[in-house]
């Protein structure tokens, strides 16, 4: 999803060395973490007059764990939207807590925004919810129990390990009005928004079930093929998951060029979406979408939106010209988009991801990169967002800003669809972000920085359910999420960093990546030992703090000493400047390291002995004199996140 409160920038970004990126496909042995795999055929019959439907899902299940199974579990996200269900009240005692004060003084509640109290309004026609009235395991009825948002079957027969199981689900369901992602009838007037709206199998994994009540987060799934059919009253246009198999038949702009749509004669259409190798499947539907498609390589990509006026449609195109022109970009940066198809769907709501398709409230580039590159973090890698939110949210935000960064310097100028005082505005942002450091990512920082000072922090290991702060969980997955990367590179290097990114994504496409899984990726690209970083970063709410301490005359040399403030060890940069403007890098690995990163720029650079974590301060020395001297800066690309940045540039005096 996109958070609202996070502060985005353009930035121009430092040029990325092609030849390093044809250089960066790592040869690495592909892990062997198993995988649950499932194949669903869902048929919904929808009542547009009742907002409610019915549905059968049949599921071929395979336990490909080691693991016998007594248990199954599903997601029945919609009985959250009930008055006093666990949503509801996690939602208002949320609200309680004031995190500081506004401009004018009044205090800032830690809401989500758009659920607050809403919950407890709803009647019973508005609530949301799925029943479901039978599950039947190879074809035995089974026992079932509900938990609000879970549904527990006690199995009669196990589910033994290596076997493929048959589940058959009967359900039905009232679409809620639109609280929080999925519903009906949001702000923006788009009918129906469906997300979470099938009993949806929980994910088994190394760990164990993960079966988290809904009460706030975000998702997780078993990889597998949907196949949809969703008959529904013949005046909407439905926008999903997926490629529609039936485009010739129903038309909506799906059908072939030069087919000819027949009449259709039915009150209802019956619309077949199929997708593979995915972990959840939307669809949104309405009687006054517009649709528009363009095909760019091998993926077909769709927008659907409300054209309210004029400014609508060229805003809608320019999502498709954009997202054209940087998905070679994005591809070459963070791996291969594998779906033949991906939806820009106004849904309202801000933006949330899903598989192959985004809803998103509005045409606002920097939503849409940031949905669509959680293709890559969500969909195609697949983590845990309860246990590693920071590394969907926190690595899509990163890729997001080097995106916009991408487009704004490369593209936005020769759009067709944008006007001139957008482009002056762009070009501003752009030359504005050649200050902010450290670039594009700079605004992550600052909201990381001001998290690390609030009294709220908690470590990244937090389940995201269980952050005391919506304020803690968002500013830790997005910015400090982000931070982790960026900063990443000020450790490794930034074309190293990159090369990490791509190597992650092969190696663990698919397969549900975890925070060592990311970590030992990275130390086997770089040669460096990182799990001091994991360990402080990600375990940690420690913090950096770093400072020029001292310099003295040490013969015909000078001696620098930088101090180590805060508790959280680092390797530094330090760039002296002298008068005639010369300048000098001096690197200082850390000792948990065990080596050292690449020089990253053509200044001479000396590599200095490692410094032991356990020492608050280490010396240096430069040949030059210190009446040469004009400043002594610490990590002058500002990628370390340092939460005290007036103690880190000595300027001496004349
Ligand atoms: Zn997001």
């Amino acid at each position: 999803m996109f958070s609202m409160n996070m502060r985005k920038s353009i930035f121009v970004r430092t040029i990325v060395s092609v030849l390093f990126l044809l250089n960066a496909i790592v040869a690495m042995a592909q892990s062997d973490r198993w995988q649950q795999k499932i194949k669903y055929n869902i048929a919904v019959n929808m009542d547009v007059r009742k907002h409610q439907f019915t549905g059968v899902e049949k599921i071929d299940y395979w336990n490909n764990a080691p693991d016998t199974l007594r248990k199954v579990f599903f997601h029945l996200y919609w009985n959250a939207f009930q008055p006093n269900s666990s949503m509801d009240v996690r939602s208002k005692e949320l609200g309680k807590t004031v995190l500081g004060t506004d401009r004018n003084g009044n205090p800032v509640q830690d809401w989500d925004a758009r659920v607050k109290d809403r919950i407890s309004g709803l009647n019973a026609d508005e609530i949301g919810y799925q029943k479901v009235k039978s599950v039947k395991v190879n074809g035995v009825e089974q026992t079932i129990k509900e938990h609000e948002t879970i549904l527990e079957v006690v199995l009669t027969q196990p589910i033994l390990p290596k076997t493929k199981t048959a589940i058959e689900v009967v359900f039905e369901a009232q679409v809620p009005k639109q609280i929080r992602r999925s519903g009906r009838d949001n702000a923006e007037g788009i009918q129906y928004s469906m997300s979470q709206w099938y009993p949806k199998v929980v994910e088994y994994d190394y760990q164990g079930w993960n079966a988290n009540p809904y009460i706030a987060r975000e998702f997780y799934g078993v990889w597998g093929d949907y196949d949809v059919n969703i008959s529904i009253d013949k005046q909407y246009m439905v926008a999903a998951t997926g490629v529609l198999q039936n485009a010739n038949s129903i038309g909506f702009g799906y059908e072939a060029a030069g087919v000819k749509v027949p009449t259709i004669t039915t009150n209802k259409i019956n619309w077949n979406f199929k997708g593979e190798n995915i972990h959840d499947f939307v669809w949104a539907a309405d009687t006054a979408y517009k649709h528009i498609s363009k095909k760019v390589g091998s993926t077909v990509l769709h927008a659907f939106y409300k054209a309210k006026d004029a400014s609508a449609d060229s805003a809608w195109n320019n999502v498709l010209w954009a997202a054209e022109k940087v998905m070679p970009f994005i591809e070459r940066k963070y791996g291969k988009y594998p779906y033949p198809q991906y939806s820009f769907i106004q849904g309202g709501d801000g933006g949330m991801e899903y598989a192959m398709a985004t809803l998103l409230k509005n045409s606002g580039l920097g939503t849409v990169f940031h949905e669509w590159m959680h293709s890559w973090y969500q969909h195609i890698l697949g983590t845990n967002e309860s246990l590693f939110g920071w590394m969907d949210e926190g690595f899509t935000s990163f890729a997001e800003s080097e995106v916009s960064a991408y487009y704004n310097q490369n593209w936005a100028m020769q759009s067709p669809f944008i006007s001139d005082a957008t482009k002056a505005a762009i070009a501003k942002n752009i030359e504005r972000s050649k200050t902010l450091l450290p670039l594009n990512q700079n605004g992550s920082y600052e909201s990381y920085f001001r998290l690390a000072k609030s009294n709220f922090e908690e470590p990244m290991t937090t389940h995201a359910d269980h952050f005391n702060t919506n304020y803690a969980y968002s500013s830790a997955a997005y910015s400090k999420g982000a931070t982790f990367l960026s900063q990443l590179g000020y450790i490794v290097s930034d074309s190293i960093r990159n090369k990490i990114l791509l190597a992650y994504y092969n190696e663990w496409k698919f397969k549900h990546p975890n925070a060592n899984d990311f970590i030992r990726v990275a130390e086997k690209v770089s040669g460096i030992t990182l799990q001091w970083y994991k360990e402080y970063w990600v375990y940690t709410t420690k913090t950096i703090d770093y400072a020029v301490d001292d310099i003295n005359v040490d013969g015909n040399k000078t001696k620098i000493t930088i101090k180590r403030v805060g508790k959280m060890p680092m390797p530094i940069d330090v760039l002296l400047t002298f008068k005639d403007s010369s300048q000098e890098m001096h690197y200082i690995p850390l000792d948990l390291m065990y080596g050292e990163k690449i020089a990253e720029n053509q200044l001479p650079r000396t590599v200095h002995p490692e410094w032991k974590w356990t020492h608050p301060q280490y010396s240096f020395a430069t040949t030059r004199s210190i009446k040469d001297l004009k400043s002594i800066e610490i990590d002058p690309t500002q990628r370390l996140a340092d939460v005290n940045k007036n103690n880190n540039k000595l300027v001496i005096p004349e």
